[in-house]
Parts: structure tokens; C-alpha cells; sequence
């Protein structure tokens, strides 16, 4: 009896099964959703805590073919312009058609950084958005941004990385 329930209870779950394995293969980071094939973009939504909440923009290539998962982040101190126009290139240049596997793309982490021309820290609670982590859900602003990148993303990816770059008062000519 028992082993006849469980045949009827397995025949039942098969097609439960396939479709749950058809539903994983959208990828979803925050507000961005692509299936097999796209390339989607939303945010990370930070929401308000002790401090002001922000909106994270990320791009989610859910590439054609199944494989690994590659996060690229930039950003983190949004004065290290170079790093920051590279994944905004990236991310117009990659095909998901032509991906296997899929990529998270994060250009910029630290929006208020980039936009009061605010070198090393997060001007909204003066930490540096990459020494926090994994971060807070109760925290400032820099720990909130931290823990949802690593609930949504370092947690998730095979391989992840962490651009940075010359910052304002580097004198990179030299190197150039
Ligand atoms: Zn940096």
C-alpha cells in the first residue's frame, strides 16, 4: 500500500518537478529578471533604515545555454571612474544569445559616492562601501547595500569580481 502511494506520489511530482526546473532557470537579482536568452535590468532596493535608502542598478545576462554564474562589481567607491565605464560598456556589449551561463553586472555600488564627487566612503553614513561586508539588515546605509549584495549576489555567484580603480587625488599619468 505504502509503496503504491509513493509510485502515485512520484508520478505526480514529475511534471511538478520538470516545471520547477524550467521556472529556475530565470534569474532574478532585485527588481531584475531575465529568463534563458535575456538580458534584464532593475535595482537593488535598499530600503530606508537609521538612514536614507537607496536604489542599486543591476543587470541580470541569463545566458542562452546553462552554466556558471560570474558577478562583476564595480563601483564601490564611485569616484574609481574607470572600473565603473568598463561594466557600463560590458554590459551594452555582452549578447545573452551568445552567453553560457550567467553574468550579474553592478557598475555602480556607491550611488551617493558618484554623485557628491565623494572619494573612499558613502557619504551618507562615511563608511567604505567594501569593508562591511556581509553586512547588516539593520544597519547604515553602507551595511544595508552590503548585506542585500550578499544575500543577492556573493552568495550566488561562482565567481565574483570587485573592481576598483584610481581615485581622485591618484596621480595616475605616470602609470598611464
Ligand atoms: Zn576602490
Amino acid at each position: 500500500m505504502r509503496s503504491r502511494y509513493a509510485i502515485f506520489a512520484a508520478a505526480l511530482l514529475t511534471p511538478a518537478l520538470c516545471l520547477s526546473s524550467f521556472a529556475q532557470s530565470r534569474f532574478t537579482v532585485g527588481t531584475a529578471s531575465a529568463a534563458p536568452g535575456q538580458k534584464a535590468t532593475g535595482y537593488l532596493e535598499v530600503p530606508a533604515g537609521v538612514d536614507a535608502a537607496t536604489s542599486i542598478p543591476v543587470v541580470v545576462v541569463n545566458g542562452a545555454k546553462p552554466g556558471k554564474i560570474l558577478a562583476l562589481v564595480s563601483g564601490a567607491h564611485g569616484t574609481e571612474y574607470t572600473s565603473i565605464i568598463a561594466i557600463e560598456k560590458l554590459i551594452s556589449a555582452l549578447d545573452p544569445e551568445q552567453v553560457t551561463g550567467t553574468v550579474i553586472l553592478v557598475p555602480l555600488v556607491n550611488i551617493p559616492s558618484f554623485e557628491q564627487k565623494v572619494p573612499h566612503v558613502n557619504p551618507i553614513d562615511n563608511k567604505s562601501m567594501n569593508r562591511f561586508y556581509p553586512g547588516k539588515s539593520d544597519g547604515t546605509q553602507t551595511e544595508r547595500a552590503s548585506f542585500l549584495i550578499t544575500r543577492g549576489i556573493v552568495g550566488r555567484c561562482d565567481y565574483l569580481i570587485d573592481y576598483h580603480g584610481g581615485d581622485l587625488e591618484d596621480s595616475l599619468r605616470p602609470y598611464a
